[in-house]
């Protein structure tokens, strides 16, 4: 079974909608459909689900939000004339008048309520077209399925018992047209994810389902090795392991939210980034083991926003217990640690530079000096990292050399080499006005 989800420009329209229902039906192993809100058709156009966040913005301010409810009702039966559906569009414009004026507990929960509508309503719409063309297909409710969310201080975790529950889907007659983006809390109410959460969705119902693959519908052909607003026709990436994904996506390179991915790479689903508008490329494979290696640098990515913490120290090697005492103060501030670079008597901690705020800096600095009797302490900040990914690295030898020859050769000064033991990917610290150039540089020494 394959569960296929299809993101908001491919269902921005009818002649979209068409298009996913013509890929869904092709290929009958493509059991489950998750779909998001229509997207924008055109670059300059409003998604539904930004239509409805303004509808919810004007009733929680108090006033009518007639204009945007229009909006919303206007992109449905537009969509609903064209596929000539009409015989739903009742039900949708009442589950949206509705779910408007229904009252919430907050305004946070108003906000969800509202703003699942535009994956709940398009879910209903395509089933029922698929019905029109023939093929059986049920809307499937994320309550009555047993998609069950808790939300706590703004973070949104999936009920361990909702993955059993859903697995019961596969018992359902015809296609089952899932509404990405939200579940329910335990106590009935509408929790959605953040932006782009129908990605999780996907991911959690392939997971319960035990999919043989998990395709994510897109409207690129590939992703790329490296960020094509940084290089002209960037070489594809085919394939490339959840481990890969993860290092890239470490410093701001963003094949699919990594986190919206969790459940299927728990359960090695196989991930399939498809393009609705030219279903015949290949697209990219997120696997957990990979099987073919295009090339030696699988991408390479670069962010800016870090900074270092660096102390020294006469005799630190010898000091028993000296780094949990620094990550442990580094701790009671909340930091999160991102690399420890070390030398024999020196230590680098390196930090997000959005979070190691002044106040944090000068509590921490004090702290390290008084209790840890440092020689040196300094911060330096305006780093950028600059990544180079490749599960191929591995088995090669002269990898880093290559890449630190070529940043040298550019006048780039390294601030930070740091390789973990997995030999999937190197790092390298440079100051940010160097990061696009740096990426840059690498990859013409890497993919030519
Ligand atoms: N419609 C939601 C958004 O625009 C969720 C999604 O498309 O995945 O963020």
């Amino acid at each position: 079974m394959k569960v296929a989800k299809f993101g908001g420009s491919s269902l921005a329209d009818a002649a979209q909608i068409k298009k996913v229902c013509s890929i869904l039906t092709s290929d009958e192993d493509r059991k489950v459909l998750v779909v998001s809100a229509p997207g924008k058709r055109y670059s300059d156009d409003i998604k539904v689900t930004d239509l409805l966040i303004a509808l919810a913005d004007a009733r929680i301010a108090g006033q009518a939000g007639n204009r945007e409810l229009d909006a919303v009702l206007n992109r449905y039966s537009s969509i609903c004339e064209e596929l000539d559906i009409k015989d739903v569009m009742p039900s949708i414009e009442e589950a949206i008048r509705t779910r408007v004026i229904e009252k919430a507990d907050s305004s946070e929960a108003y906000m969800d309520a509202v703003k699942a509508l535009g994956e709940d309503c398009c879910a209903r719409l395509v089933a029922s077209y698929l019905n029109k063309i023939g093929f059986k297909a049920n809307y499937c409710n994320p309550k009555v399925a047993g998609l069950f969310l808790k939300s706590e201080m703004g973070h949104v975790t999936v009920l361990p018992e909702s993955y059993d529950q859903l697995a019961l889907l596969a018992e359902l007659d015809g296609i089952c047209v899932f509404p990405g983006f939200f579940g329910y809390s335990k106590d009935g109410k509408v929790i959605t994810f953040s932006r782009g959460g129908s990605d999780i969705t996907g991911a959690i119902l392939a997971a319960s389902l035990h999919a043989s693959v998990y395709e994510n519908w897109t409207d690129v052909d590939n992703v790329y090795a490296v960020n094509p607003n940084l290089v002209s026709n960037p070489f594809p990436v085919n394939e490339i392991t959840y481990d890969e994904m993860r290092e890239l996506a470490y410093a701001g390179f963003s094949v699919l939210h990594e986190e919206a991915l969790y459940p299927a790479f728990v359960k090695g689903i196989p991930v399939h980034i498809r393009n609705t508008n030219n279903p015949s490329s290949k697209g990219t494979r997120i696997v957990s083991k990979r099987r073919n290696y295009d090339s030696l640098v699988t991408g390479i990515a670069g962010e800016k926003g870090f900074c270092t913490l660096n102390m020294s120290k006469y005799l630190m090697n010898r000091e028993v217990g000296f780094v949990v005492k620094v990550l442990s103060i580094i701790a009671d501030e909340g930091l999160s640690v991102e690399h420890m670079p070390s030398g024999i008597d020196s230590i680098s901690i390196i930090l997000r530079s959005a979070d190691f705020t002044a106040e944090k800096e000068r509590r921490v600095i004090e702290r390290i000096s008084i209790e840890l009797q440092v020689d040196e302490i300094s911060v330096n900040r305006d780093l950028a990292i600059v990544m180079i990914v490749g599960e191929a690295m591995a088995n090669t030898v002269g990898t880093t050399a290559r890449a630190a020859t070529a940043l040298s050769k550019a006048g780039i000064n390294l601030e930070i080499i740091n390789q973990g033991a997995s030999e999937i990917s190197v790092m390298f610290g440079v100051r940010e006005e160097y990061c696009s150039y740096a990426v840059r540089v690498l990859y013409k020494e890497f993919f030519g």
